[in-house]
């Protein structure tokens, strides 16, 4: 499977881009981690890489790779709060979400691509894309609160 780096690198030679150091370093730092990062996390440590990433850059290399449909972008509360990012990979799948931890269990749901599926059928709807969020409260807090 190719990497994330490779696939945006890819997408912008395609485009007429280019890969700079810094939209890298960012793509790298996304990539490493195993969990859901925002974009300030990611701002912090990349930075500590390579001191020219700026937030914004943050902001436009993920706003850049969401269009490219490389990278997700996931709310997970029902009010404001941030996104949080993920790179794009394998199949789509879903999360519950504790409201009171704010831990992320992911999942996957064939019915939901099933749905999709349908509707793009019965629409004509192109490049559908659906993602779940669920919210509760998980078994180590329900415990802690009893
Ligand atoms: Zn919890
Ligand atoms: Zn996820």
């Amino acid at each position: 499977m190719d990497d994330l780096v490779q696939r945006v690198k890819t997408a912008l030679t395609r485009m007429g881009g280019r890969m700079t150091h810094q939209r890298r370093v960012i793509l790298e730092v996304l990539e490493e981690s195993d969990t859901h990062m925002t974009a300030k996390d990611l701002y912090l440590r990349a930075h500590a890489r390579d001191p020219r990433v700026t937030l914004s850059t943050v902001y436009r290399t993920l706003d850049l790779c969401k269009s490219l449909g490389l990278v997700h972008a996931r709310r997970f509360s029902r009010s404001s709060g941030p996104e949080w990012y993920e790179p794009a990979v394998g199949e789509e799948h879903h999360h519950f979400v504790c409201i009171q931890c704010h831990r992320v269990i992911e999942f996957d749901a064939p019915e939901i691509a099933q749905i999709v599926q349908r509707l793009t059928e019965e629409h004509g709807i192109t490049k559908a894309h659906a993602s779940l969020s669920i919210y509760g409260v998980c078994a180590a807090c329900s415990r802690r609160v009893r």
